[in-house]
Order: structure tokens, then C-alpha cells, then sequence
């Protein structure tokens, strides 16, 4: 019998990624077609299974969304091929998402589902800039509103004369296009001039936006500010209740946008570091890792596993290539036999340990050469048999110095190489070119060496911030002036953490 399809209603959160529920999380992680518009952070998508399908529902630039009806089409053509289907929705799919439609057309079809809540706009936009919704003196009911700024639904208009006089607070959405018409309806329905309001653009993300003014001065406020869609509109006394320390908004990189190249392993973590304080990163991928092997050399090696006493393996990326290929060729862990594991670094590490594998030696410095001499003064590698584990770039040092000066009997098996991309396609390049940045941060050599051959597809338009460039250390700034690049600033001592610090410091002064 074939497995029954099911529809996954889900409420994607604001737009941080971290603001999802643990359900929806591990619904997306299962499903076999994930269905999504433009509020829905692309970077759920990362969760998804490799071979999962995804649909893009949502407007985009010159294109209008797939109409509401060919959506539910979709859910349910795919829930009938007895499909698992996660359609996922910016904020909470039952406050102005559409959702109660969706749901009307899957109980037609008689297809299950389930549906997830999600963190609406109004209570993120809140949070996000202190201001507390409710207040035992100043506010004791929340309205949600829609401004209905969207043309699907023009035809649906409120009298906010009606919402004047409730001395509670107003969260509006869609309604940045028809603030003139909201403003005069509320004060012709009586309600003070002087009441704030607040309006917050693309809230929690690093590039949230927030402005704050009397109901009579917000149209202008809204005017010279430029702030404009999606953003929520906050009336009431409770707006000027906000919390003094801006919590999000006052981090030291906040409103700098900060582009990291993705080649490297710790290319997440950088991002990471960056984001906690509050940038905008944009992630350029240079390099794309492409398995590549001999399937023959793969199943000697295999064959003769029993005979090497260390492992050795160089990157994340080789070990998660070697265990595709070793889980497609044994089912049992056992069959790796009872070797010693080393791993150039945390993220190898990391990956290693996936497996339930322990690490048995890493270096004191992530570096393929330090790791050969330390593991040479610390083992004594004389006669011994080791297989390492690569790409097809930076093994030389690693695998000679093992040979020389360890004397050891060295067999490498390179499973995946380094590949250039393409980056003139590439989303995150074209917003590079078209918003620019306040900095490029370079964390090698080989990063300046890429952005400089992809200078062509990384070329600001015009009115695009122009970004200053940061060197993780000597060697990498030297790489810059060799390249005619102006070197901006250069972190102390070479580790991402000196560099974060650098890069707050250099942009607090420029
Ligand atoms: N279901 C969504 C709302 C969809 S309607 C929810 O529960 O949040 C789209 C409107 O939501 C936008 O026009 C805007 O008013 C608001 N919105 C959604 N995400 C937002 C965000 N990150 N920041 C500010 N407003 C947002």
C-alpha cells in the first residue's frame, strides 16, 4: 500500500532562523517536499534533506506569486503521491497567512495535517525593540490589524476609525503603503496626535530597521527614513514603555553588512561570531567542494584497511566524502578495524565524531604540517602505516614530512577536489554588487586570490557601500598589497575571535 501523504502547516517565525518551534525544525528535517514563500528565511532551507523538493511560491522581483489556488494544488497533489509536504509560512500561518484557505482545500481533498504555530511579526517586531506589548498602566488589549497593502487583497478595507478609541495597542501589518489613510482615519476617529508609534522593517534580522514618532509626525518620519515593506506598524501608549538598552539593535556590528568567503571550514563559525554581534553577513562561495575519486584505488584501500595503524584525516569534507563511500561498501562500523584517528581540527573533529568515532590525536594548530611534526614527536612514526585522508590541494607538506622526517609508509586517498564557482549567478554575489558592504573580511591567502579572479562578478554598482578590507593576519595581508587590494585593518593575532574584535574596533572608528 502506498504510504499516506500528510501536510505540514508551518509557521516559520519572523525571519531569524533560531525563532522556529523544535517541531517545525524537525519537520522540515523529514520531509520529502517543502513548499515556501518570500518571508520564509531561506536558511531553514539548509535543514532540508538533500534530496528534498523545494518550491518557491513566493513574489520576486518582476514576478507575481503563484496564485493561492495552484499553491493548493500543489500541497495536495503532492500529499496524494503520498508525499510528506512541509509548507512553510513567514510568522504564523493563521494571522494573515492564508492559512485557514489552505486548510478549507485539504479537508475537500480529505488529505491530513498538522499544523505548527509560529512566532507572528507583531510579537518578534515587539520583542526586538523592547517594547512591551501589554502594560498593567498603559495598555490591556493587543489588536492585530492589516493594513492590506497587499493587491490580492485590495478589496478588503478597515475603518480604523473604529480601533481609535480602545486605549490598547495596535500592531499593524501590511500597512506601510496606507499609513497616510491609517493615520487620519485613527485621529478623525479621536485618537490623540501625540500617541507614538513605532514602525520595525524586517524584524529580527540584522538588517531590522526601526523608527519612532507621534501618530502626527510618523508619515514624514516614515518618508525620510525609507523604510518600507515588510515592516509592522505599533500604535499606542505602551511605545514609549520601550526599554531604554537596545538590546538588538545597540550590538557593536549591528547595521554593518560584512561579507566572509565561504571556502573555509570555519566559515560558519566566523558568520557566527559576526552575526552574535550583530551584522549582516553575506556568504560568498568561491570554492565548491565536488567529490572526486579512483573506485578502484577507493576499494583497495577499503580491502586493506586492517593494515594501517592512523588514519589521518585533513578536513571535514574528506571525512564526511569517506564514510558515503565506506557506509555504501560495509554495514557494520566494525569493519573500519581497531586503527588510531587523528584530525587537523575542530571541525574535522566535529565531523569525525558524528560517527561515534573518538579522535585520538589533533594538533595544537590547525595546520597539515603541524600536525605531522607533532604527531612525529609524540608518536614516533618510524615503519608505521598511515592512510590519509584528503582533497586534492594542500597535502604535500603533511604527507613528505611524514615520509622524511617520521619515516613512516604513507598511502593517500584523495576523494574530493576544490572547484571554482561560478559566481555570477549566485544570490549572494548579486547582492554584494548591488548593496556592497562595510567590509571583506579575508581569513587567507587563497580567499584574496578568489575574490580578486572573481572581480568581475563581484564589481559594485553604483551606489553600492564601498567595503574596507580586513587581513587575519600577516601572511594574508601581505597576499593583499601584492595584489594592489588597500589593506584596512589587520586582527592582532591570527585567530577569528581577534579578528571579530579588529573588525568592531576599525568600523566603530570609520
Ligand atoms: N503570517 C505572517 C504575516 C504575513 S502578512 C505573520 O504571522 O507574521 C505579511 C506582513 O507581515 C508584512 O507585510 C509585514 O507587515 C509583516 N511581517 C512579516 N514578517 C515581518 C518582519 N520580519 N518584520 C516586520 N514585519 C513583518
Amino acid at each position: 500500500m502506498q504510504k499516506k501523504g500528510k501536510v505540514y502547516l508551518i509557521g516559520a517565525g519572523p525571519g531569524d532562523p533560531g525563532l522556529i518551534t523544535v517541531r517545525a525544525r524537525e519537520l522540515i528535517e523529514q520531509a520529502d517536499c517543502i513548499v515556501y514563500d518570500y518571508l520564509a528565511n531561506a536558511k531553514l532551507l539548509e535543514w532540508t534533506r538533500d534530496d528534498a523538493e523545494r518550491l518557491y511560491v513566493g513574489k520576486s522581483a518582476g514576478r507575481h506569486s503563484i496564485p493561492q489556488d495552484e499553491i493548493e494544488e500543489i500541497l495536495v497533489n503532492r500529499a496524494n503521491k503520498g508525499l510528506q509536504v512541509v509548507r512553510l509560512k513567514g510568522g504564523d500561518p493563521f494571522v494573515f497567512g492564508r492559512g485557514g484557505e489552505e486548510i478549507a482545500e485539504l479537508e475537500i481533498d480529505r488529505i491530513d495535517y498538522e499544523i505548527v504555530p509560529g512566532v507572528t511579526a507583531a510579537l518578534a517586531a515587539a520583542a526586538y525593540t523592547g517594547i512591551p506589548l501589554s502594560h498593567r498602566d498603559y495598555s490591556s488589549s493587543i489588536t492585530f490589524l492589516t493594513g492590506h497593502e497587499n493587491p490580492e487583497k485590495q478589496s478588503l478595507s478597515i475603518d480604523f476609525r473604529r480601533y481609535a478609541q480602545l486605549n490598547g495597542t495596535l500592531c499593524i501589518y501590511m500597512g506601510i503603503g496606507q499609513l497616510p489613510r491609517i493615520v487620519e482615519e485613527l485621529k478623525d476617529g479621536g485618537m490623540s496626535g501625540e500617541t507614538p508609534v513605532a514602525i520595525i522593517e524586517w524584524a529580527t534580522l540584522n538588517r531590522q530597521r526601526s523608527i519612532h514618532a507621534r501618530l502626527d509626525q510618523i508619515v514624514d518620519a516614515l518618508q525620510s527614513s525609507g523604510l518600507g515593506a515588510p515592516a509592522i506598524v505599533i500604535v499606542g501608549e505602551v511605545v514609549a514603555q520601550r526599554s531604554k538598552t537596545e538590546w538588538f539593535e545597540g550590538r557593536p556590528l549591528f547595521g554593518k553588512r560584512i561579507v566572509v568567503t565561504r571556502a573555509r571550514e570555519q566559515a560558519g563559525q566566523l558568520t557566527a561570531l559576526l552575526e552574535n554581534n550583530g551584522a549582516e553577513v553575506i556568504e560568498l562561495p568561491f570554492i565548491k567542494i565536488q567529490p572526486e575519486f579512483d573506485g578502484t584505488r577507493v576499494s583497495e584501500v577499503f580491502a586493506g584497511i586492517a593494515v594501517y595503524e592512523w588514519i589521518i584525516f585533513t578536513s571535514a569534507n574528506g571525512v564526511k566524502v569517506f564514510f558515503d563511500l565506506f557506509y555504501k561498501a560495509y554495514d557494520d562500523i566494525r569493519c573500519l578495524g581497531p586503527m588510531r584517528i587523528a584530525a587537523v581540527g575542530a571541525a574535522t573533529t566535529a565531523e569525525i565524531q558524528k560517527h561515534r568515532l573518538k579522535v585520538d590525536f589533533t594538533p595544537s594548530k590547525a595546520n597539515g604540517s603541524v600536525l605531522a611534526a607533532e604527531l612525529i614527536e609524540q608518536e614516533g612514526m618510524e615503519s608505521i602505516q598511515v592512510l590519509v585522508v584528503t582533497g586534492n590541494q594542500n597535502r604535500e607538506e603533511l604527507v613528505s614530512r611524514l615520509e622524511t622526517e617520521g619515516r613512516a609508509i604513507v598511502d593517500t586517498l584523495p576523494l574530493y577536489k576544490n572547484c571554482r564557482t561560478d559566481l555570477s549567478g549566485d544570490p549572494a554575489a548579486a547582492r554584494f554588487r548591488k548593496e556592497g558592504a562595510d567590509a571583506v573580511l579575508f581569513t587567507s591567502s587563497s580567499t584574496v586570490k578568489s575574490f580578486v579572479d572573481q572581480a568581475d562578478a563581484l564589481r559594485l554598482e553604483s551606489g553600492a557601500r564601498k567595503p574596507a578590507f580586513g587581513s587575519i593576519g600577516p601572511t594574508t595581508s601581505k597576499t593583499l598589497k601584492e595584489l594592489n587590494l588597500p589593506l584596512g585593518f589587520e586582527a592582532p593575532q591570527s585567530s577569528l575571535e581577534h579578528f571579530v574584535v579588529e573588525t568592531i574596533s576599525y568600523l566603530k572608528q570609520s
